[in-house]
């Protein structure tokens, strides 16, 4: 069965349908661009068919380009990009000119799109090449080109097309930051023409009805200007020089992608358009070839989306979650009853008073009466998921739950306490998680009858808006329960990473060090204003002392207390104590005291770094160079990862990645930690740590296994890029 079928009509309109088989959604594939091709030519020679409408056989129109042919045809290096790129050019130009006199512009036979649904990427770009695109009225579907969202840009005649139809101002949201609309507000916005009830219809209507001129382009009619003004028109400029700054700004320079494609509107915009799209493709070939783009769609797309179809879940029967329990109804606990309410489980969310169980649940009232004033949630939907909720103070409710997460206060004692309570009235084969972010799992497992059955679930704050949700297997933990919490997980439609129980499991093991190491800089002098450029600078979303601040001084302290305890001797020396302990004296515990390593104004609001610090820790003469901060920030974090690797905490290179973006925003652009270090190599890797140590200590050592690497000249998604783990190599 083939990607695209051709029917022509009583009526002369040939029309073309786009249905991959056995896939939910049309994704295109070469094969499939060469069909599409074969099929307009057809239709081109035919004198019977007086036109073409092209729609899809599914419910969507298509959710893109198969990402993994992108990462076929980089294997062929930079001509080979080029060349399928501009292959593809020639047969959406083909469509465009549609046969048309090159001078007269007459002669040529419309081609029509009927969206049914979603059209995204290339699922756009191929409409945008035909000459009237309808859309049918799906206020669900979507319509944009994503490609900026996994580091690359729309380079199937998008950037070039849409940058000339609504001008570079216009198009900035949709190119730069791949914003996706509903049909009506695409067709308010220019992208597409139409809404209509029937679109296969309209369009048919359409291409019979016809004339000449609807079929030529504004960019191939004579005396063509670029809306807003080309480069070197006043109003052009002032948008170019605007428009670079800002990506300059959003991206610090670290996304390739964001920049190439300014540069394709920018020299695409001074020369007509056959000139342009080859413009596109040079930058596209460029971005393509960026080891940058290579990583981001390898953990944000390709391993990301294996990670969310249970890669790693263990061969048990469906475990989908009909019933959730959740103690503990607060921030927390409210969070989880609200994503697993919203995905339609049941939910009994239980606190110690009524009180405490009414305000977790009116916590999803918050989020879902926000949802009806931004027009996104009907008061149905409201009524239907606070319905599921049944918040209580009787554990008797928890009866026919098959997943209990538990959220009380991150004290052993009386976690211990709630899972006996819990014990005694769920079925016999219900899975008891924890959602603890830093007791061991195997200990909080003593208290359970079950320990088999007893399992980590361990959410990001706030729960609504953070992806990762990390699974943390116990020492007994056996795989149904493993599965429980991957179907769950799935359910509420986040990503999963499982890992082995170990102190801070492995988000918070990297993040840790990451703070320390800002903290550190602090006391030795560097400038943190240097720290904390240093840290955004390199693509990470907040420096370590923002960081710190966000997630309260009080807290850091808390940790070291604990940590030291648990370690006794093996604790790391107290630099980074000193900083902490100094900060909570002074009351200073981050935004929530309006007082930090920032200062903040009534209102909450972050101003500048606090100037107290440099009174208690004086600026040294000599600054270190931004390189070198930023190579100990990014270290300390994945040298954690590498060592939890190794130690068999992590047990799949591809989740280390894409938890650490999607866990604590890890320099995205980079693909992840370990993607980072086979960018820059293993060799050099070492050479970093070398130096580093000889200056600071030990916590900067290579790990034996990146030594390896290094001596073999190996990559870690060389060896262990199809999920395999350390221990077993
Ligand atoms: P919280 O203090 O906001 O909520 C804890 C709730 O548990 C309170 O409402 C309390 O009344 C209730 N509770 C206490 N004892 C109970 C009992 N015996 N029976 C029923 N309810 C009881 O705390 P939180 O921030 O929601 O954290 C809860 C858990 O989640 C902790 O283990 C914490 O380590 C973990 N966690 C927190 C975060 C975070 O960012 N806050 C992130 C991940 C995990």
């Amino acid at each position: 069965m083939a990607d695209f079928k051709y029917e022509l009509g009583a009526d002369g309109v040939a029309v073309i349908t786009w249905d991959v088989p056995e896939k939910s959604m049309n994704v295109m594939s070469m094969e499939g661009f060469a069909l599409l091709d074969s099929f307009i030519d057809k239709a081109l020679a035919d004198e019977a068919c007086k036109g073409v409408v092209i729609t899809s056989g599914k419910p969507d129109f298509a959710g893109g380009m198969d990402l993994n042919v992108i990462a076929e045809m980089r294997k062929g290096g930079a001509q080979a990009i080029f060349d399928g790129v501009m292959q593809m050019h020639h047969v959406l130009r083909k469509i465009e000119r549609a046969g048309m006199d090159p001078k007269t512009n007459k002669g040529g036979k419309p081609i029509a799109t009927a969206i049914p649904g979603t059209a995204l990427g290339i699922g756009l770009e191929l409409p945008l090449s035909t000459h009237r695109i309808f859309a049918a009225d799906n206020p669900k579907a979507k319509i944009g080109l994503p490609e900026i969202m996994v580091g690359i840009f729309p380079g199937g005649g998008g950037t070039t097309r849409v940058s000339r139809k609504l001008g570079a101002m216009a198009a900035a949201p949709f190119l730069l930051e791949g914003k996706l609309s509903d049909p009506k507000k695409a067709k308010a916005a220019g992208l597409i023409d139409e809404v209509v009830e029937d679109p296969l219809a309209a369009a048919k209507d359409w291409v019979l009805n016809a004339k000449d001129a609807d079929l030529v382009k504004p960019w191939d009619a004579k005396g063509f200007k670029m809306p807003g003004g080309a480069p070197y028109h006043p109003a052009g400029f002032m948008t170019f020089v605007g428009a670079s700054a800002m990506v300059h700004g959003k991206t610090n320079g670290v996304y390739p992608a964001a920049k190439a494609l300014l540069s394709a509107v920018y020299e695409g915009a001074l020369v007509p358009f056959d000139q342009a799209i080859k413009i596109e493709a040079r930058w596209f070939t460029h971005v393509l070839m960026n080891p940058s783009s290579t990583s981001m769609i390898r953990s944000l797309f390709i391993n990301k989306g294996a990670l969310e179809k249970g890669a790693n879940r263990p061969d048990v029967p469906d475990q989908r979650v009909k019933k959730v329990g959740i103690l503990g109804a607060g921030m927390m606990g409210a969070g989880i009853a609200y994503v697993s309410a919203n995905a339609g489980i049941e939910v009994v969310l239980i606190d110690n008073s009524q009180e405490a169980a009414d305000r977790g649940k009116s916590y999803s009232e918050g989020i879902l009466d926000k949802g009806i004033s931004r027009k996104k949630v009907t008061e149905e939907k409201k009524a239907e998921v606070l319905g599921r909720i049944n918040a209580t103070t009787d554990y008797a409710a928890l009866e026919a739950c098959d997943l209990i997460v538990e959220a009380v206060f991150e004290d052993p004692g009386v976690k211990a306490e709630v899972t006996k309570k819990a014990e005694a009235v769920i079925p016999q084969d219900a899975i008891f998680a924890t959602n603890t972010s830093t007791l061991p799992i195997t200990e909080l497992a003593k208290a359970s009858a079950r320990p088999e059955q007893f399992i980590g679930i361990h959410f990001f704050s706030p729960v609504d808006k953070m992806m990762l949700v990390e699974i943390i297997k116990g020492a007994q933990t056996g795989p149904v329960a493993v599965a429980k919490a991957l179907d769950f997980v799935r359910q509420i439609r986040k990503t999963p990473i499982v890992v082995n129980d170990a102190r801070f499991f492995y988000a918070n093991r990297c993040i840790i060090p990451y703070i320390n190491e800002g903290i550190r800089m602090v006391a030795e002098g560097v400038n943190p204003t240097l720290v904390e450029h240093a840290a955004t600078m390199v693509g990470m979303p907040l420096g370590p002392l923002q960081l710190v601040d966000e997630t309260s001084i009080d807290l850091g302290v808390k940790i070291a207390k604990a940590t030291k305890a648990a370690m006794g001797d093996a604790y790391p020396d107290g630099a980074v104590d000193d900083v902490l302990f100094w900060m909570a004296d002074k009351g200073r515990m981050g935004r929530k005291s309006n007082a930090g390593f920032y200062e903040y104004d009534e209102k909450g609001k972050r101003q500048g770094l606090w100037s107290g610090l440099d009174a208690q820790y004086p600026r040294a003469d000599e600054q270190p160079d931004v390189h070198h901060v930023q190579h100990r920030l990014l270290m300390a974090q994945v040298l954690e990862a590498v060592r939890a690797f190794e130690q068999g905490v992590l047990e799949d290179i591809r989740e280390g990645d894409v938890g650490a973006i999607l866990g604590w925003g890890f320099a995205p652009w980079s693909g992840g930690p370990f993607s980072w270090l086979d960018i820059i190599g293993a060799g050099k890797a070492v050479e970093i740590c070398e130096a580093l140590t000889a200056q600071y200590g030990a916590r900067f050592e290579a790990p034996a296994l990146l030594r390896d690497l290094a001596a073999k000249g190996e990559t870690f998604y060389g060896r262990y890029g199809e999920g395999q783990a350390a221990q077993a190599a």
